[in-house]
């Protein structure tokens, strides 16, 4: 087991990606907090990973409000006494023409794509830095935070401006934070299939048969001919997150089957 007596914050960990790390990270041992908006996702992850037979504890918090997170933090901290792993990976990705977009939409994005992971980790640099040691996961996106990339998705500037944001971010921190032997790095998937990417679809006017249809037309268009998967995004978390990468800070892993390289 790669993560025996870590404690491990992952943060939109009641579905999609945060859910597969969750999963993942408890499979290699680590004792998880799940950490997000909704009391009952929450405990439905948290009853999945005892049935692992692994330790979790749910714990609802906004990563946007800067007191929800800090008492959050606390109560992992009183919990098991450290936080070694943080992922950062709730996300909210709503599409507004650029035109129509209120200054209020673009914050709000702002607030839980880039401040939520800037309030998370300052909440746990005091246990890391105490440790002497921790590993951040940061989860950007091929949109905004790959340079050169074909994708730059229609009604989606605000996403693509805080995921950009989070890359400079990891960066930044990781410059920073090395000397206390915490590591920062950052993910960007391609296109995953998971709730959030089904909402997108449905925001932008498509139907069921018409999503069906797309991600088929999709997956035709990435090298490796599938759209993503959340268990290949949970499984580069679980490799940032471990030692196995303990020579690695300030980077960005690309997960999207190819796509970027067209
Ligand atoms: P998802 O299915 O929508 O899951 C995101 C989770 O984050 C949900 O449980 C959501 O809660 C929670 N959340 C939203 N706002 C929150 C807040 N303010 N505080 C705490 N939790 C909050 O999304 P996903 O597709 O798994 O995406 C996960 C991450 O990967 C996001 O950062 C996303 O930007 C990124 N990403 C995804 C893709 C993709 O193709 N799926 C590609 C690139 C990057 P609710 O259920 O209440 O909304």
């Amino acid at each position: 087991m790669r993560l025996k007596d870590k404690v491990a914050v992952i943060t939109g960990a009641g579905r999609g990606i945060g859910r597969a790390a969750a999963l993942e990270l408890a499979r290699e041992g680590a004792k998880i907090v799940v950490s997000d908006l909704f009391q009952e996702t929450i405990d439905g992850v948290v009853a999945e990973i005892k049935a692992l037979g692994q330790q979790a504890i749910g714990i609802r918090a906004d990563v946007s409000q800067g007191s929800e997170v800090e008492r959050a933090a606390d109560q992992a901290l009183k919990q098991w006494g450290r936080v070694d792993i943080l992922a950062n990976i709730a996300g909210i990705y709503p599409p507004v023409p650029l035109v129509e977009m209120k200054a209020e939409q673009w914050d709000k994005v702002l607030d839980v794509n880039l401040k939520g992971t800037f309030l998370w980790t300052k909440a746990v640099l005091p246990p890391m830095i105490a440790q002497k040691g921790g590993s951040i996961v940061n989860i950007a996106s091929i949109d905004g935070a790959v340079l050169g990339q074909p994708t730059g998705s229609p009604e989606l500037p605000h996403y693509a401006a805080a995921k950009a944001g989070v890359l400079g971010f990891t960066r930044a921190a990781a410059m920073e934070l090395a000397q206390h032997q915490i590591r920062v790095n950052a993910i960007a998937p391609g296109s995953i299939e998971t709730e959030g990417t089904k909402a997108l679809a449905e925001g932008l006017g498509a139907s069921e048969e018409m999503i069906a249809e797309g991600m088929k037309a999709f997956a035709e268009t990435v090298p490796l001919k599938r759209f993503g998967q959340p268990i290949d995004i949970a499984k580069t978390v679980l490799f940032l997150a471990s030692d196995d990468s303990s020579y690695i800070t300030g980077q960005l892993i690309i997960v999207d089957g190819g796509f970027c390289l067209q």
